[in-house]
This record gives structure tokens, sequence and C-alpha cells, in this order.
């Protein structure tokens, strides 16, 4: 009987003092400014995914640039050639954490579409010429941020891919081109021409991961807001 009241009043001191230590603890605390940190699963994600919009031109549209041989049989499709680097460039983005939508040449999504960058993907024509050539909407609210996409696109697509800039046969269908009367005027938006399917077919039909690469890098460096555009990621064995 003693012995149980003894053991009694010890939990009721072992409660008392740990309760003083407690509020010791949080007096000293708040003397010394100390704010607990959220454990990190309850963080709040500091920064969202970007989202990152790409058109493969012409897709659910026409074929774009055909190419024939002399027979007149078609050999190469500019709207299958795009398809391709666009659909590694989605793949290599979403790797990095984007969130990249997928989207057909006149996609009714790009009504209003809000993003962190679109960018539409194309290739020039069959003739044995060579060079990339990209361009913003004339009449873009943002063009100094039209000018940093370009800019990226000229350091990094160019150095990935090694092709030369083109900028002469920028026609109106780049600077008036329909996607960029149709997204909300806040979202930064270009249109990449990537190559000539003529002087550039190797590099868009046989290598279309370096063209991809190409893209994701200039994407990343838009993204990332890279001041002084960093060389681009090393070759992957290709
Ligand atoms: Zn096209």
């Amino acid at each position: 009987m003693r012995h149980t009241l003894v053991r009694r009043i010890q939990r009721i001191l072992n409660v008392i003092s740990f309760a003083a230590l407690i509020g010791i603890f949080a007096i000293v605390a708040r003397i010394f400014g100390y704010a607990p940190e959220w454990p990190a699963a309850l963080t709040p994600r500091s920064e969202p995914a970007p989202r990152v919009a790409l058109i493969s031109g012409h897709a659910g549209f026409d074929s774009g640039a055909i190419c024939n041989a002399e027979d007149g049989t078609v050999t190469l499709t500019e709207a299958e050639t795009v398809a391709r680097i666009t659909d590694l460039a989605a793949q290599r983005m979403r790797r990095t954490g984007a969130e990249v939508l997928l989207l057909d040449e006149y996609d009714p999504r790009l009504d209003g579409l809000q993003a962190d960058i679109l960018l539409s993907l194309h290739a020039d024509s069959c003739i044995p010429a060579s060079g990339y050539k990209a361009a913003y909407y004339e009449r873009s609210r943002i063009p100094s941020t039209g000018d940093r996409i370009l800019g990226c696109i000229d350091r990094h697509y160019a150095a990935t891919t090694g092709l030369a800039h083109d900028p002469d046969t920028v026609t109106v269908d780049m600077t008036a081109y329909h996607a960029f009367r149709k997204i909300d005027p806040s979202t930064p938006a270009a249109i990449l021409e990537l190559g000539f399917l003529g002087g550039d077919q190797e590099l868009l039909t046989q290598r279309p991961e370096v063209a991809a690469r190409g893209v994701a890098a200039s994407l990343l460096c838009f993204l990332e807001d890279d001041p002084i555009g960093e060389s681009p990621e090393p070759e992957e064995g290709q």
C-alpha cells in the first residue's frame, strides 16, 4: 500500500518536472529567437514544376515540307521528322521535372495557354541549305523575354547541334505565327526551325537525339534564367 503511494507520487513528480523542462526550453528558445523548422515532408514546395508547352509542327494538320525522290515518291516529311525530335525533347524535359504539354499545330489548348514557355518546332524545306532560325511574335508584349529565348537557342541549340544561325530566311509565318496570337500574352513563346530537311537531313533524321538535346538545353537555359549561357551538357556517347 505504501509502495503504490510512493510510486504514484513519483509519477506525478516526473510529469511535473517534464512539463517544467518543456516550459524552460520554450522560454529559452524564445529568448534566443529559435524558430522550429518544418520537417522536410511538410515544407511547402518552394517552386512548382515549370510548365513547358511544345508544338510538334504540323501535327494533326498536314505534312509540312515534303521531300521527294527523283521518281516523285515521298522520302521525308517535316511533320514526321519534327514529331520525333519533339517527343525526345519532351522526354528530356520531363526527366528534369518539368510538366510538358505536347500540342498539335492547331491544338485547341493553345487558346489562352498559360505556360512558362511555349516552343513550336518546325523544320525548313528540302533545299540543300543548312542552319536553324528562331523568332518570336512581332507584336509581343514581352519582347525582352522573346530575346532571352532566342539568346538561349543561339547559345545552346547552336552549340549542341553545330548548326549555324540562318537569320536571313525568317518569314512573316514565323513572326506572326498563329499560335502567338492565341496564347495568353504573358506566356513566353518562340518558333524554332530546327534545320533544313535538305542540307541538315543527316542531323534531323539520323541524330534526332542531338537536336532534341539542343532544344532541351535551350529550354532549360531560359527556365533557369541562365545569364551567362553555360556550355551545354556533354555528348552522351552518340
Ligand atoms: Zn513547318
